[in-house]
């Protein structure tokens, strides 16, 4: 039996309100800029801001909070919130993930994610930087539904959600990297103390992983293709396997963190055996939740590998393969 809290020690300590939220401490982190500045120089404070996290009683005039929201509204308008890096200007257009400004699917109090995590104020985020043949959301993560909510109505509700049991704030879809200017925002105008959480599919490119850096506390990462190939095949992306182990060793230094893993039917050599080796040679004492819930779903009966639902004995044999490489399994 394992003890969680070993794993997620900050998570629960801001929970249990014996610590504070990474983002309210990013408030009170005092950076002196000016939107006159060039983009490397703001880059160049920002990552030394990073570096000394030296806090300050009361919020500055302009805070470390503030020179990330600066920094991605200029990457607003020039996209480059993904590796797909449309550099479209997202107040005229959207890029290849479909969302110009952020639209909301739904938000709720999730009782479905790990044990650890719930209840989660979950926000549904449309659109998404992957186009998954097989996405079970498809409905939200591959058309543009929702609506916008104000980010000070949102911080309402964020409020109201802690005060009925919410854990964390979670930001999903879809997928939430390209609404990160969006959260930025939203967190500017709050000061619940609460972990947010990130979870995604990993795709963001290096800008934002230093954007979500001081702010985020419990990465929730998907771990999907043990190969470029299939990547490319089941989800329309490029570089799948450099970006996604870039991603994943940086944030491991960056915070605490979950890895899921959806095991797919005839999917069990070329990716789910080829993802759990990787961790085990790169990452350190990081819980993975091996999920079994895979069922072909939006366009996967047109690809026979994916068309019927994963069997038992194909997860069996995935976290008998964790267990050897003595993974810790949520
Ligand atoms: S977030 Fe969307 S618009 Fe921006 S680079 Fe990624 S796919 Fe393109």
């Amino acid at each position: 039996m394992i003890n969680v809290r070993n794993f997620f020690p900050r998570y629960f300590d801001i929970s249990e309100e014996n610590g504070i939220a990474r983002y309210v401490q990013c408030k009170h982190v005092s950076v002196n800029f000016s939107k006159l500045e060039t983009t490397d120089f703001l880059w160049k404070k920002h990552d030394t801001a990073i570096q000394n996290m030296k806090l300050c009683d009361i919020e500055p005039e302009k805070s470390l909070l503030d020179l990330k929201i600066e920094l991605a509204s200029r990457m607003f308008r020039e996209c480059c919130f993904c590796e797909r890096r449309c550099k479209v200007d997202r107040t005229k257009e959207s890029g290849n993930c479909g969302v110009q400004q952020p639209a909301i699917a739904s938000e709720f109090l999730h009782l479905g994610e790990e044990s650890v995590l719930i209840p989660s104020y979950t926000v549904f985020f449309s659109g998404c930087t992957f186009h998954c043949v097989f996405c079970q959301n498809w409905d939200i993560s591959q058309r543009n539904a929702g609506i916008f909510i104000e980010p000070a109505v949102l911080v309402k509700m964020i409020r109201a959600r802690k005060n009925q049991g919410a854990r964390n704030v979670n930001w999903v879809g879809g997928d939430p990297t390209p609404n990160i200017l969006y959260i930025l925002e939203t967190l500017k105008n709050c000061n619940v103390n609460i972990p947010q959480i990130w979870n995604s599919n990993m795709y963001c490119s290096m800008e934002t992983i230093k954007l979500l850096n001081g702010v985020i506390d419990l990465y929730l990462t998907d771990f999907k293709y043990g190969n470029d190939e299939c990547a490319q095949r089941l989800s329309k992306v490029d570089n799948y396997m450099d970006i996604i182990k870039r991603n994943h060793r940086i944030v491991e230094k960056n915070g605490e963190m979950i890895i899921r893993h959806l095991v797919m039917p005839t999917h069990i050599e070329c990716c789910s055996k080829s993802i759990l080796q990787w961790i085990a040679d790169n990452i350190s004492n990081i819980p993975v939740n091996i999920m079994g819930q895979y069922r072909p779903d939006y366009f996967a009966k047109k690809y026979q590998d994916i068309s019927c639902s994963v069997s038992s004995e194909e997860i069996r044999t995935v976290e008998d393969f964790a267990k050897k490489l003595q993974i810790i399994c949520l």
